[in-house]
């Protein structure tokens, strides 16, 4: 991943931080988890994040006249620069689709989800 600061490839996940999830630009309090790259398998991984997808879809579910989900951010702000750069965390925000999940897990919890919760899915991951 490029640095925001020096403009190499020297961007690298931290082992343990949190993840923040957004859909169509809005969250829930609880849209939010901590992640151990070190101590938790995928599967334990993935969990986490089906339960919060699930949590917000949930709530969303009971909204009337419901827009697709067009946009879903799941991001981190704990990266590290190879090059030890100073990176302004607080106002970056730093996907982990690509990073702790595969664009196809992400992709194929919002469809089941979507359909269990009448919620269209949008979401174009190829920008
Ligand atoms: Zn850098």
């Amino acid at each position: 991943m490029y640095c925001p600061v020096c403009f190499q490839n020297t961007l690298r996940i931290k082992s343990t931080g949190v993840i923040k999830l957004a859909f169509n630009g809005k969250s829930k309090n609880s849209s939010i988890f901590t992640y151990n790259l070190q101590k938790e398998s995928q599967e334990q991984l993935i969990a986490k994040l089906r339960e919060k997808i699930e949590d917000f879809f949930r709530f969303y579910a009971d909204f009337q006249n419901k827009a697709p989900l067009k946009n879903f951010e799941a991001y981190a702000a704990d990266f590290l620069c190879e090059n030890n750069c100073k990176i302004d965390m607080i106002n970056t925000k730093v996907s982990v689709v690509g990073v702790v999940y595969s664009v196809s897990e992400v992709k194929s919890i919002l469809t089941e989800y979507g359909k269990k919760y009448a919620i269209d899915i949008e979401v174009n991951f190829n920008h």
